[in-house]
């Protein structure tokens, strides 16, 4: 495939690089995925996404679809899977595509990085390339899902503020008596 959500493959590498401060194949396959993605949910007029993934992926759809994790369209649910859903955002309907590791035979550059097979300075950057590039769709898997209702997408602004008793600062009222890291969650030593 020549084209990545309409940038031709030099520009996508160059956006990726800009963006994500250097090259991560995570991020190329991650724009083929998008790319596939994008394809099937084309009949929503507003969708969301959600990511398996914490690396390199989450870039993919911020650079590629209006959903960011600062608008909130995007959720990462880390699985540890190497995996992206786009989704009407409502009903949650929509198609979930990952890296398909039994399809990797063909391209053993893809695999070696997938899997780690060999350390990274044996792996080859423009085989890896050349390969992602080869393998078009066939690397991927494709199947539609529906995101648990719990995943969908609330409504916290408009709410009530309150300041914490305990630590003083503003907090969403609805998170509880006193603010949630207060409430114990643990950020900084
Ligand atoms: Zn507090």
């Amino acid at each position: 495939m020549n084209s990545v959500c309409g940038y031709s493959i030099a520009e996508y590498i160059q956006k990726l690089t800009d963006f994500h401060g250097n090259f991560a194949p995570g991020l190329f396959i991650g724009g083929y995925m998008v790319d596939i993605a994008k394809r099937h949910v084309c009949q929503y007029e507003i969708f969301d996404a959600i990511c398996e993934s914490p690396a390199c992926l989450p870039d993919a759809i911020q650079m590629l679809t209006p959903c960011t994790i600062g608008n909130g369209w995007l959720k990462i649910v880390d699985t540890g899977r190497f995996a992206i859903a786009l989704y009407e955002k409502t009903g949650g309907h929509g198609v979930r595509i990952s890296l398909d590791a039994a399809k990797l035979d063909a391209y053993p550059e893809i695999k070696n990085w997938f899997l780690r097979l060999t350390a990274k300075s044996e792996q080859n950057r423009d085989d890896l390339i050349r390969q992602i590039i080869d393998a078009g769709d066939d690397i991927y898997s494709v199947r539609e899902v529906t995101v648990s209702p719990g995943l969908l997408r609330k409504h916290k602004h408009g709410g009530r503020i309150a300041l914490c008793v305990s630590c003083g600062e503003a907090y969403p009222e609805e998170d509880g008596t006193v603010c949630l890291a207060c409430q114990g969650m643990d950020i900084y030593r």
